[in-house]
């Protein structure tokens, strides 16, 4: 089997940090995925699966096996006049199948247009975005155990899917390898318009799927930096959710605080980080973007420890002023 030595994944992160891999192997099925783990060159290594690199900052060179999945395929697996279900290769970009759906008039995952990476890496964090998250569309997935080989199938349950989380970082992190996802969408025109800012920019309702996701790719195009020319991985942190009464407290000092309110309440990140005068800040190598607060981004050949340290600053510094621990979105590795 052909394993690459010494890769390097500058071309495997969206935020262009320059490191390498000890061992290295792209698979674009199960079999090859199988033979893999089969071989004893592998099995004691250290083991990685990466998708597109759109939600991970690398600080170090990985001593171990990188697994880049490139397994393929859209199938229609059912339908029925309301509905179809489908199967997706795990190595598929995750914006094509939107595409996909979008042109076939099918709803559910178009609010999710743009969200770079694979589909394999989607159920990691639940992606979301303009009011959708994965787990609305998502029925099953089917996933390699790296220490058994055994396939095994995860229900939307077995996912304990969260805001930007899922078992899949806790208890199982870094113990699967997801192969297939299955999502149900519907043929039924339904649109989510929850979002302020979908509203706003609406005229009228009468829309399909396709041109929903139109208007989210030029929101996101005038918000949000191309990973292509601007080395980033989206949102760094996530948006801390807040008891009522620690709410209060921020509220009271600062009332024209933005806010979500669920059973418990969601305040922007961005916002925190804003207010703190981050946005636009400039390190020697990296900085804060300066259309949105969140995203850090890699504009002189950082390293992944300069892009960390001023994480870092920035998590301080909220947690000095407004006593709350942001949690990193980014899988730090
Ligand atoms: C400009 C920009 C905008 C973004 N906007 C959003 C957004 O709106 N909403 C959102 O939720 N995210 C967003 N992200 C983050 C990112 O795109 C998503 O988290 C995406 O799902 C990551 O996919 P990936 O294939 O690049 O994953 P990677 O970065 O390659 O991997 C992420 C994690 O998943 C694991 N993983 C990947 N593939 C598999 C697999 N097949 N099996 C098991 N584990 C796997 C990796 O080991 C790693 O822990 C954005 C990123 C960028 C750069």
């Amino acid at each position: 089997m052909n394993i690459i030595n010494s890769q390097s994944l500058l071309d495997y992160n969206t935020f262009k940090v320059d490191v390498s891999a000890d061992l290295f192997k792209i698979i674009d099925n199960e079999e090859q995925l199988q033979k893999l783990l089969e071989d004893k060159r592998v099995s004691k290594q250290k083991k990685m699966i990466l998708g597109g690199g759109s939600n991970i900052l690398f600080t170090k060179n990985f001593n171990g096996l990188v697994i880049h999945n490139k397994i393929r395929g859209i199938q229609i697996v059912s339908e029925n006049k309301e509905n179809v279900k489908i199967k997706v290769g795990a190595g598929e970009v995750w914006d094509d199948l939107v595409a996909w759906t979008t042109k076939h008039n099918y709803y559910g995952i178009e609010n999710l247009s743009l969200i770079p990476g694979s589909v394999g890496a989607a159920p990691i964090q639940n992606i979301g975005a303009y009011g959708s998250e994965l787990k609305d569309t998502f029925q099953q997935l089917e996933a390699i155990d790296l220490k058994t080989k055994d396939k095994i199938i995860f229900n939307k349950s077995d996912c304990r899917f969260g805001y930007r989380d899922s078992i899949f970082k806790k208890e199982l992190k870094n113990r699967f390898i997801i192969t297939n996802v299955y999502l149900k969408l519907t043929k039924i025109k339904s649109i989510n318009l929850s979002y302020k800012i979908l509203k706003d920019n609406i005229a009228t309702t009468n829309l399909k799927s396709e041109d929903v996701r139109k208007i989210i790719i030029n929101i996101r195009n005038s918000k949000l930096p191309n990973p292509k020319k601007i080395g980033n991985a989206g949102s760094f942190f996530k948006n801390p959710i807040l008891e009522k009464p620690q709410f209060k407290t921020l509220q009271k000092k600062y009332p024209e605080i933005p806010f979500f309110e669920e059973s418990k309440i969601k305040v922007p990140a961005g916002w925190l980080i804003e207010k703190l005068n981050w946005k636009g800040h400039q390190e020697k190598t990296c900085g804060v973007y300066a259309k949105h607060a969140l995203i850090i981004i890699n504009n002189n050949n950082a390293t992944g420890l300069e892009i960390k340290n001023l994480a870092e600053k920035i998590k301080e510094s909220v947690y000095q002023k407004f006593n709350i621990l942001l949690e990193e979105e980014v899988t730090i590795i």
